[in-house]
């Protein structure tokens, strides 16, 4: 942190460099200095803390993708890991070098949003602060960090009793980056929806959190015909950009695909548990 207040914009974190050593081949990113996160002890962890999982900015993407304690409480973000990148890219990278570096077609960041996690971000200067991932994600990979501050945690909500999970993506090929993907996580409670979370990502520059759909499946049944208006309402939450990969309106029709199919089996799984 002291480095990072001393630098300032001149010097950058290298936590799994899986996107930043990339940025630095292609001359993207040229900073003076690199910090290398790597020799910082006390950032890799993942524990229960207050209704929450508190995992350590250093903890690798596959060290979340195969803990037994993140599956059982926050099974979306396990659900999310293995579509991430590769093996190899997930041994190396980590859960906040990926939320920090913030692109709008990441898994982590849009299971952050879904689930309104907390990150705590450190400074030398100011301590520590939480900010709502609500907040965190300002644009495209762009977060609330200042220059001097370094992404220490990350907190995510323990999933209640009759929670049911999905994650589904759209890619050209097996760990390419989303096209687009939907994040689903709902409660059911005695046999209706009490509580709907949605988020897309490769739509916009940051996920973007299907508020209305989330409003329109409250109380409803949970059977595959009420999930039509809610995927269509999703699709017009979002205005996605056309580029080489898809236009705008396939990126649409993706949305109401992939977020009636999060539904759909996220729904089911409750079932399926009990
Ligand atoms: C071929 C390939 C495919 C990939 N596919 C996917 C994919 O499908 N989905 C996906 O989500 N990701 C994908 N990734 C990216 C991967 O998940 C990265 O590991 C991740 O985005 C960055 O994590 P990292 O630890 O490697 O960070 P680094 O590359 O080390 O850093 C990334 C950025 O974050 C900053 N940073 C890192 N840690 C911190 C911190 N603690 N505080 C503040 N700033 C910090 C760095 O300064 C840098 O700007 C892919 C990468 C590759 C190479």
């Amino acid at each position: 942190m002291a480095l990072l207040a001393e630098h300032g914009d001149d010097a950058k974190l290298l936590a799994g460099g899986q996107s930043l050593v990339p940025l630095l081949a292609l001359r993207l990113a040229s900073p003076s200095v690199l910090i290398d996160l790597g020799s910082v002890p006390g950032l890799d962890y993942i524990r229960g803390d207050d209704g929450h999982l508190a995992i350590g900015a250093m903890t690798r993407e596959r060290t979340v993708e195969r803990s037994d304690l993140v599956k059982s409480s926050v099974p979306l973000l396990s659900e999310a890991m293995p579509l991430i990148g590769h093996l190899a890219i997930r041994n190396r990278g980590t859960l906040g070098g990926s939320t920090a570096h913030a692109d709008p077609s990441a898994e982590i960041p849009a299971v952050a949003v879904a689930l309104d996690a907390q990150v705590t971000a450190t400074s030398s200067k100011r301590g520590e602060r939480t900010i709502p991932a609500s907040q965190f994600f300002q644009g495209f990979f762009t977060t609330a960090l200042e220059p001097d501050e370094a992404l220490t945690q990350v907190r995510f909500p323990v999933a209640g009793p009759g929670t049911g999970v999905a994650f589904e993506e759209a890619t050209r090929r097996h760990g390419d980056f989303a096209m687009v993907a939907a994040a689903a996580a709902v409660r059911i409670d005695d046999g209706r929806i009490g509580d709907a979370r949605i988020v897309t990502i490769g739509v916009s520059d940051v996920p973007v959190r299907c508020r209305e759909a989330e409003q329109a499946l409250i109380g409803v049944e949970p059977l595959a015909s009420a999930f039509e208006e809610p995927s269509s309402l999703a699709a017009s939450a979002c205005d996605p950009p056309s580029d080489l990969h898809g236009t705008s309106a396939y990126r649409k029709h993706l949305i109401r695909v992939l977020v009636r199919r999060a539904l759909e089996k996220s729904t089911r799984r409750p079932k399926e548990q009990t």
